[in-house]
């Protein structure tokens, strides 16, 4: 439908598919929880009041066409709407076209997902689709909106699919921001009430740093007399009497109703405040509406610092992850900044390090510059010591937490990732976090044990701290490097989580010993007698030949073969170097799609493989080897071993089937099937060699 006469065209845009599906669930499922829609809108109005004030400190002309900043919020009975009305930044057209519904947020799928696995509909601010909880009560909404740079334009849809964009030439003038019109659904005329408005503002919304005011109407009774009448009255008779006595009596009472702007919400910032004033319930009531979460906080901090610098804070932790914790094309950043008092932004990277990034809250400087610009920040000193006080507090925090042991591990569940990418990232209070690391071990039973506990158990003679990575816990608890170490009575702790490569290798020690990984090459462990240690180059040397074989029939798999000296009862085990990737590493580096390849040639693991002199089946392998060079079960054998240690050493196996192949061979002769009875499946199984180089090629194609 074209209005040529007027310049207008009506454009009808199909929502995106997933945003289409949220809103299908939004009006189709029943929540009992609607009444959250108020404080979805009355934020978007807050953030686009944020974005203009922003905006106006470096240009005030910004402002020239809406001068006054506030949210305004109307309720119709006639018409049973009701109105958000913001002066904030508004929308483009284009704007209006795209973030109305035809380009959907990372979150639409998430938040799909999370519904439908039972959350709840509140949470929905938190994956960014706030907007369309307006359908949980309405049949139809309406959006004005005028941007400085664009002119007025009305948005409309009743879901369905679509939605239109049209020129507003006939509807009032905003002057800039946006007017959110709800028609409300028969059943949900509840919240065109006053108090239920009142309530839910003071509710969810009592922390916006914009006056909130709400058309109110007012009856009241007026109780006037009959003058008027009586003048006119007298006009006509003429009548000139006086009728002072009786006019009282002559009173009567008619309902006037009146309207008016009522301000409610009239709280002054709680960061303000004195941190012995504000209550628990304000500090979780502020914290909710700052972050959308449903939850009480964990955990609170609210501190000022004085003396040459001088802020207000109020950090926050979450008592779980966001959906989207570590997910690299969001820029997290949870801290509110503020200049004496005015909201300066909430996306400065430069006041939290990436690790801190699940903390929110706010920040107000009193020596910042109010017009300080996103480039100057980067540079900024006082910004600088900022951010140094706020991990300092942060850290304090967290030890805080730590002294309750339920609270902790909590807290440890969620953000231990966040603790390790601290330890790999921020040297300075590397120490102080490494107290914070809790791991499962060969000896902590059910419970995590830290590295300060690990050391009041260390054995006497033990010099370093032992480690083993690996995908989890089951794992690596009964993993053949760990056998010496076990027999020994040396502690190992159980580092799976893929982070723990990471920060590990920035670690390296914990009160002056060092961390040694299990799997790697140079672990010694012993201290012997010249006794133990000649009878050890005796058998050393008997397997000397065998080492020899073994590298023979292994090719390029395997870097050298070896005596071990790690394990007791496995026939052997594939040592990684020390400065390599261990097996566990492999794994990460081969799980991540967008790796940079050039790095796998030299880091991935050159391996080693070392052998069980005092295991029976390296024994006989020995005897067969030494007997006959040739032998074709000697081959065999070792291929065998070759391929099951790398399991049992944390690697994959890159053809499975070949494996499989041989140990069907293996169960073969164990149930004496003959091989030709079945036609000899497995008899040609490709030699390890050729395997080898399928692996090369594979490097090359990932
Ligand atoms: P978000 O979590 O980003 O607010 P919403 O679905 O609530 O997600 O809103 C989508 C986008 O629409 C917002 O990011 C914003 O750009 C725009 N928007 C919504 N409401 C307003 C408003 N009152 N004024 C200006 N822009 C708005």
């Amino acid at each position: 439908m074209a209005d040529a006469s007027m310049g207008t065209e009506v454009e009808t845009f199909a929502f995106q598919a997933e945003i289409n599906q949220l809103l299908s669930l939004i009006i189709n499922t029943f929540y009992s929880n609607k009444e959250i829609f108020l404080r979805e809108l009355i934020s978007n109005s807050s953030d686009a009041l944020d974005k203009i004030r922003f905006e106006s400190l470096t240009d005030k002309s910004k402002l020239d066409l809406q001068p006054e900043l506030c949210i305004r919020i109307v309720p119709d009975k006639v018409n049973k709407s009701l109105s958000l009305i913001d002066t904030g930044a508004g929308m483009t057209k284009a704007e209006l076209v795209n973030n109305l519904g035809t380009i959907a947020r990372s979150g639409t799928k998430e938040f799909m997902e999370a519904l439908q696995a039972g959350a709840d509909v509140s949470m929905i601010g938190q994956f960014g689709v706030g907007f369309y909880s307006a359908y949980l009560v309405s049949e139809k909404v309406i959006v004005t909106t005028k941007h400085n740079d664009d002119e007025q334009y009305v948005w409309e849809s009743q879901a369905g699919g679509s939605f239109t964009v049209t020129r507003d030439v006939s509807g009032e003038p905003l002057g800039r921001g946006t007017k959110v019109t709800l028609f409300l659904k028969e059943d949900q005329l509840e919240y065109l009430e006053e108090r239920r408005l009142k309530d839910l503002v003071k509710k969810h919304s009592e922390f916006i740093s914009y006056p909130i005011y709400l058309w109110t109407e007012k009856t009241i009774e007026k109780e006037i007399s009959d003058d008027e009448d009586e003048e006119t009255k007298k006009e006509e008779e003429g009548d000139d009497e006086e009728v002072d006595e009786e006019k009282d009596k002559k009173k009567k009472k008619i309902k006037e109703v009146t309207h008016e702007w009522e301000l409610i919400n009239k709280q002054k910032p709680i960061w303000m405040r004195k941190p012995e004033e504000v209550t628990k319930e304000e500090y979780a009531s502020f914290y909710k509406s700052l972050t959308n979460d449903w939850e009480d906080p964990l955990a609170t901090k609210h501190f000022a610092v004085e003396g040459q610098l001088e802020f207000k804070a109020i950090l926050f932790f979450p008592k779980r992850a966001p959906f989207d914790l570590f997910d690299t094309r969001k820029k997290m950043n949870n801290i509110k900044l503020y200049v004496r008092r005015v909201f300066i932004m909430d996306n400065c990277e430069e006041i939290m390090p990436e690790y801190l990034g699940f903390v929110k809250g706010v920040v107000d400087s009193d020596d910042l510059p109010l017009n300080i610009s996103r480039e100057t920040l980067q540079q900024n000193k006082i910004l600088k010591v900022i951010k140094k006080n706020l991990v300092k507090k942060c850290i304090e925090l967290f030890y805080e937490i730590s002294e309750n042991k339920d609270d902790y591990n909590k807290f440890y569940e969620a953000f231990s990732k966040n603790l390790k990418l601290g330890i790999h990232e921020d040297r300075q209070n590397r120490a102080k976090l490494a107290d914070l690391l809790r791991y499962y071990s060969t000896k902590s039973g059910d419970e995590m044990t830290s590295l300060k506990d690990y050391v009041t158990r260390m054995k006497e003679g033990q010099k370093d701290i032992y480690y083993i990575t690996g995908e989890s816990k089951k794992a690596v608890e009964n993993s053949p490097f760990l056998e010496k170490l076990k027999r020994k009575g040396y502690e190992v702790l159980f580092m799976v989580d893929a982070i723990d490569e990471y920060a590990v290798g920035q670690l390296k020690e914990y009160d002056g010993k060092k961390l040694v990984s299990a799997t790697k090459e140079g672990l010694k462990l012993d201290e012997e007698s010249e006794e133990e240690k000649r009878k050890k180059e005796e058998k050393k040397q008997s397997f000397e030949n065998l080492c020899k074989v073994m590298k023979d029939i292994l090719g390029d798999s395997v870097e050298k073969v070896v005596v071990s000296d790690r394990i007791v009862d496995s026939p052997c085990c594939l040592v990684t170097g020390e400065y390599g990737w261990t097996a566990n590493m492999e794994r990460i580096m081969k799980a991540q799609a967008l790796r940079d390849t050039t790095m796998s040639s030299y880091m991935s693991s050159k391996k080693t493989m070392e052998i069980n002199p005092d295991n029976g089946i390296m024994e006989e392998v020995r005897k067969r080897a030494e007997a006959d060079k040739e032998d074709k079960s000697v081959k065999d054998l070792v291929l065998l071993l070759y391929e099951t240690t790398l399991v049992t050493s944390g690697f994959s196996l890159d053809d499975p089937n070949t494996f499989a192949g041989r140990i069907h061979r293996m169960l073969k002769l164990g149930l004496s099937i003959e091989e030709d009875e079945t036609g000899g499946e497995y008899a040609d199984l490709p030699p390890l060699e050729e395997q080898g180089n399928e692996e090369s090629k594979m490097e090359e194609v990932d």
